[in-house]
Formats: C-alpha cells, sequence, structure tokens
C-alpha cells in the first residue's frame, strides 16, 4: 500500500484510478444502493463544468452543505478500500477521502471549489448512471440491422427483478431485446393511434417507432418480477413518445395506454392501478 500526499506543485492527490476502475467501484452495491450518495454524485455532475463548491450546491438545493462532503468522503473511503493501492495521506497527518473525487481548483471568500475527476465522470457518463430517460438509451441502441422483423406474441414470461436499484449499468442488451420485440408486437406502429405518420429509419426502411416503459424503470424495485418486458413496453412514434414525458395533456394518453396493457401486464405478473400508475409520472 503506498501512501500518497499533496502535491506541492498541483496541490492536488495523483491517485490515478482509470475510468474501467471507477465505473467498477459506481456499480458496487453499497454505492448503487446508496440514494444518498448517489444524489449528492449526480448533483455534483450536473454542475456547470463538474466545478462546484459545497456551499453553492447546499445553496442550489436546500440543502446543508455538510451533505456534500461527507457523501464525497463515504464515496472516496469506499473507492480506496476497493482499489486496495494506496492511502492518501492528508496535511495533518491523517489518513483522508476527500481527494478520492474531487480535485481542488481554489479557495474562495471560504469555500473550496472543487471539481469532480475527469475518470470519474467518463465513467459516469459511460454508464449512462445519471440518465434520467433509460428509454433515449434503449432508443439509441435499437437503430441496428439485426432486427427481426417477423411478429411476436407476448410470453408472459417472468424474469428475476434485476438486484441494482439502477439495473444492468453496463449492459443493456436484454432491455434492448425486450425493446425490439415489443416493436415488433406493435406491428411497428404507433400504439396510441396506429394511423399516426413516420418516417423510414436509415437502417433498414422499417417505421421508425421507439419504445418506452409504460411503468417507468426507476420504479423497478416496487415489482416483484422485472418490469423490463415486452408486456411493459409501448411503441410510440417520436411525437406520442415526447408527449408521453414532456406533453401538457399526457393523462389521457397514460389512461389508454394503461387500459391497453393492464391484462397484459396482470399476465405478466405486474399489478398495477391508474391512480398510482399516474403519480409515477407525478401526475
Ligand atoms: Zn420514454
Ligand atoms: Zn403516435
Amino acid at each position: 500500500m503506498m501512501d500518497i500526499c499533496r502535491n506541492s506543485l498541483t496541490h492536488n492527490y495523483d491517485i490515478h484510478i482509470s475510468v474501467d476502475e471507477w465505473k467498477d467501484i459506481l456499480c458496487l452495491s453499497e454505492i448503487q444502493n446508496d440514494n444518498n450518495m448517489l444524489s449528492a454524485l449526480e448533483k455534483w455532475y450536473l454542475a456547470p463544468n463538474y466545478i462546484a463548491s459545497c456551499k453553492s450546491l447546499g445553496k442550489q438545493y436546500g440543502l446543508d452543505f455538510r451533505f456534500f462532503s461527507v457523501q464525497n468522503m463515504r464515496l472516496g473511503k469506499i473507492a480506496v478500500n476497493h482499489i486496495k493501492r494506496f492511502r492518501l495521506i492528508g496535511e495533518n497527518g491523517k489518513e483522508t477521502y476527500w481527494p478520492v473525487a474531487w480535485i481542488e481548483l481554489a479557495k474562495e471568500n471560504g469555500a473550496y471549489i472543487m471539481q469532480l475527476r475527469p475518470e470519474l465522470v467518463e465513467a459516469i457518463r459511460s454508464l449512462n448512471l445519471f440518465e434520467t430517460d433509460v428509454d433515449a438509451v434503449i432508443n439509441k441502441h435499437l437503430q441496428n440491422p439485426d432486427m427481426k422483423h417477423e411478429t411476436f406474441d407476448f410470453s408472459y414470461e417472468k424474469h428475476e427483478k434485476p438486484t441494482l436499484s439502477v439495473r444492468n449499468l453496463k449492459d443493456f442488451s436484454r432491455s434492448v431485446e425486450a425493446a425490439q420485440n415489443a416493436l415488433r408486437h406493435a406491428e411497428w406502429k404507433c400504439e396510441f393511434n396506429a394511423s399516426h405518420e413516420t418516417f423510414p429509419r436509415r437502417i433498414d426502411g422499417f417505421p421508425y417507432l421507439e419504445t418506452h416503459h409504460l411503468i417507468p424503470l426507476k420504479y423497478a424495485n416496487k415489482f416483484n418480477v422485472s418490469i423490463d418486458v415486452p408486456e411493459n413496453i409501448v411503441c410510440l412514434c417520436s411525437t406520442c413518445h415526447n408527449r408521453i414525458h414532456y406533453g401538457q395533456n399526457n393523462k389521457e394518453m397514460i389512461k389508454f395506454l394503461w387500459s391497453l396493457r393492464k391484462k397484459d401486464l396482470h399476465i405478466a405478473g405486474i399489478d398495477i392501478d391508474l391512480s398510482e400508475l399516474l403519480r409515477f409520472y407525478l401526475i
């Protein structure tokens, strides 16, 4: 185990954690199941150029500034214990953890201005860790030439739900397969209104459609089986997909799609009433 002290030239700690190592660390269940740690990290990640101070973020989000330092220390400690390559020694000679995720840029008005390390930022980005619309990621993956175009019937197969709160971070292949099957099931038509016009996909000339998880994946923990199944995936034209996420009157749409899928979801072991589903969409 190597002891690393502050570099007197750069005023920072040269820790050399690679992007892949950060990816492994971020996928650890003790981080994935820790909403406080993820929430603090996400807020830092969303700051311009990943630069902030605990004080500025505390003010922005109405939180105690110590929340950010505490969560950052915890993340640093987990990373050091996982990597087992070095210890960071602070100015007081004691082991410290704040420099693991952060680079100190300056001290202004008594507040330390910190930046997330670029390797950590890259790991967050490549894992889609804070992607709020998983559908967007899946739809990008759907644009591939290996798509089977024959028809598909729901199998009502119950899949074990993923153990991590952010599912399958490194691998979207199962989601993509479920989404492909949902497209085949919908026979390449918008399921809100089959007459909605679309356009041919560049990749194979089939109608361009997007897939959307009717019960959003972020609520996966509330169900006993996986909700990342074709029975829970509806196919929508671009306009309808954006409308269900961002439209003013999306309630009617959700109501319609819920009544369309209610029975199929039930057979697939997924029960949800309309009022709960609307709550998931914050309606
Ligand atoms: Zn969507
Ligand atoms: Zn449509």
